[in-house]
């Protein structure tokens, strides 16, 4: 056995984390924070709602590893049906050729989708699944002869990934900014976060002021508009922001009449998270176009779906000559091994009442965050089905934040790390997005080391 090998093994997470860094280039990180103070944590194995590291420390994932784990790390079902997939079809080009494991997603996923979704294509991550909404939006208005639609509607504090289509449409200047000369410029409206209610309004009252903004916005741009493009319920990387599904509703409608298409991007909210399979059934509407990933696996492999109507369908078919199809491509599309970890994802779900099962979850966790409500520094305590946020805060009375470069939220993060949770705040927002196999006493857990790292964070 190489020298390397022993060494690792004897000592763990230090020397994983030293051959890491010397070639590993993170996502969403600044390297050079990787020191003594912020430390690379190298894991080697998952059990159920928990990580453990390559010294034997366990962390509880409270945010489903960026949102993708629903039924637990290395879940055994899921974990078999990759590997009995892996033995029969790994992969086979998914033009000209096709095979039961998509056959059978394609139908389960039209089965469970809100009604009128009948078209699915496969992709590989969530940015791909946004770009293709967007692509096929712009594609179908160009095919039925609008083609002066040529931008998309979009909100306030989104985010729909990195890609540069995807961060088109996505508003956190930390991640845009610099990026903005190579960016479509999108038409931005307004949020419908509900945090932003002024006196003696409900969040439904935020809802339809935002709205009626929409609906200005939709009277001037909607000739060159293809599309607006929403998160369902929960803006997640813009801060956990949520809004009433009476938004939903609305924007539904506006689209309608005004006869653009509506992308709702339920990469991270689909599949359980907001107490119904999908964050639009919470508004019974269904949109023109529903992009899926993120849980889609149950976090297990990477794969996206884009699902859509027959009628945006039908503007695709014609003659080869008249080139109209939609020949965008990824090579993994519908990867049978990514098709059968999703497959085994969707009898979890049929075969457990896993929605009734999320619901005793999410009671547990509004009742034991309750008390936080009252906790000097912290605002704007929220909670949509099993997602629950908070902001930290200097000043509880005027919403003050703390200013940026006290990264306070990082704070958080290291306290939590130190004691067996991984919390990862958006900048000082913190929040819970657990697994759905956390167990209510894991609840309690979690919130209470939650609390302690916003007090050792805010001192
Ligand atoms: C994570 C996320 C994406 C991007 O998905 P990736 O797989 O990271 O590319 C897009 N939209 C939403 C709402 C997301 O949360």
């Amino acid at each position: 056995m190489p020298v390397s090998e022993v060494f690792d093994h004897v000592s763990g997470n230090v020397a994983l984390a030293a051959r890491d860094l010397a070639h590993n280039w993170h996502p969403c990180t600044q390297m050079r924070e990787h020191d003594a103070r912020l430390p690379m944590i190298p894991i080697v194995r998952g059990e159920g709602a928990w990580l453990v590291d390559a010294d034997g420390r366990r962390y509880l994932d409270c945010i489903s590893s960026w949102w993708s784990n629903l039924f637990g790390h290395a879940e055994p079902r899921i974990a078999a049906a990759i590997a009995a997939q892996a033995a029969t079809l790994n992969h086979v080009m998914f033009a000209g050729f096709t095979h039961e494991p998509a056959i059978r997603l394609a139908e389960e996923l039209v089965r469970v989708a809100p009604r009128g979704l009948e078209r699915v294509f496969f992709a590989g991550d969530g940015a791909s699944a946004v770009e293709i909404a967007l692509k096929m939006s712009f594609h179908y208005w160009h095919n039925r002869g609008r083609r002066e639609r040529t931008r998309f509607v979009s909100l306030a504090h989104a985010y729909h990934g990195e890609t540069l289509g995807a961060l088109s449409v996505s508003d956190l200047p930390l991640y845009r900014a610099v990026y903005a000369p190579l960016l479509l410029q999108p038409i931005v409206a307004p949020s419908p976060d509900w945090l932003d209610a002024e006196p003696g309004e409900s969040a439904e009252d935020v809802a339809v002021r935002r709205l009626q903004d929409l609906r200005a916005i939709l009277q001037r741009h909607a000739r060159e508009a293809c599309a607006v493009i929403v998160e369902p319920l929960v803006q997640c990387s813009g801060g956990m922001r949520m809004h009433s599904p009476v938004y939903l509703a609305g924007l539904r409608a506006l689209c309608d009449e005004f006869d653009v298409h509506l992308i709702a991007d339920e990469i991270a909210v689909g599949f359980g998270r907001t107490g119904t399979m999908f964050a639009c059934g919470q508004a019974n509407i269904t949109p023109d176009f529903l992009c899926l990933s993120k849980g889609l696996t149950g976090g297990a492999l990477a794969m996206s779906a884009v699902l859509t109507t027959n009628r945006v369908y039908d503007a695709f078919l014609g003659d080869y000559a008249a080139n109209n199809a939609f020949l965008h491509s990824h090579t993994f599309s519908g990867n049978p091994i990514a098709c059968a970890a999703a497959l085994a994802t969707l009898a979890i779900f049929r075969g457990e009442p896993v929605l009734e099962r999320n619901r005793a979850l999410t009671a547990r966790l509004s009742e034991r965050i309750a008390p936080l409500r009252d906790h000097p520094h912290v605002s704007g305590l929220r909670q949509t089905g099993l997602i629950a946020a908070m902001d930290l805060v200097a000043d509880k009375r005027s919403r003050m934040p703390y200013p940026g470069a006290e990264r306070r939220g990082l704070r958080a993060y290291l306290h939590g790390l130190q004691n067996g949770m991984l919390l990862r705040p958006l900048g000082d927002t913190l929040y819970f997005m657990p697994p759905y196999c956390i167990t209510p006493d894991e609840i309690d857990r979690m919130v209470e080391t939650a609390a302690e790292a916003i007090s050792a964070a805010v001192e």
